[in-house]
């Protein structure tokens, strides 16, 4: 299936001379999503793992599922003021601004290993950020997963070390 005939590619957003990367018509679609989702999930079989960490909002969409049909735990990485419990945080620069993620101080205990999911993976700060939230608590990370990759944003040069999987490539 060719995955990226569902992704709409929308210039200028959410400001001028970036090209965002539109998910909504490939998790709209039943095969393109489920098809993309088994992707995934076929290649994370290779690692040992506990633990599926993701931010909001569009991550949730692509984590959720992969946990569920791996049997793995879901742990949610928020905007500040979102989590109800005591957290860790970081700042990181996005492709476009600045932002701060949080995650429970007890959702990754010491010495778990844990694959980071998002839908894109743009420049890798907020990839970069989440592994640091993880290694702060001594969690381990062992790979990533994404829908997309935006090579051209050069993310692996950010997101070192960190086996990176994603079915779309741009
Ligand atoms: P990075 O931190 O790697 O520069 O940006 C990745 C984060 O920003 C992800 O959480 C992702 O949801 C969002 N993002 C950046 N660019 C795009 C894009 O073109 N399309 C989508 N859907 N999300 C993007």
């Amino acid at each position: 299936m060719d995955l990226k005939a569902y992704i709409r590619n929308i210039p200028d957003f959410p400001q001028k001379g970036v090209i965002f990367r539109d998910i909504t018509p490939l998790i709209k679609n039943p095969e393109a999503f489920k098809f993309a989702i088994d992707l995934i999930v076929e290649e994370l079989r290779a690692y040992d793992f506990d633990l599926i960490v993701c931010p909001e909002a569009r991550g949730f969409i692509v984590g959720a599922p992969i946990a569920y049909l791996l049997g793995k735990g879901f742990v949610p990485v928020r905007k500040p003021g979102k989590l109800p419990y005591q957290t860790v945080s970081d700042f990181y620069e996005l492709e476009y601004g600045r932002a701060e993620l949080h995650m429970h101080v007890d959702a990754v205990e010491p010495g778990q290993r844990v694959v980071i999911v998002d839908d894109v993976l743009a420049t890798g700060g907020t990839a970069l950020a989440i592994k640091k939230l993880v290694e702060k608590v001594g969690g381990v990370v062992v790979a990533s997963a994404f829908l997309i990759e935006l090579t051209y944003l050069n993310p692996r040069e950010l997101f070192k070390d960190v086996p990176i999987i994603a079915p779309i490539k741009f």
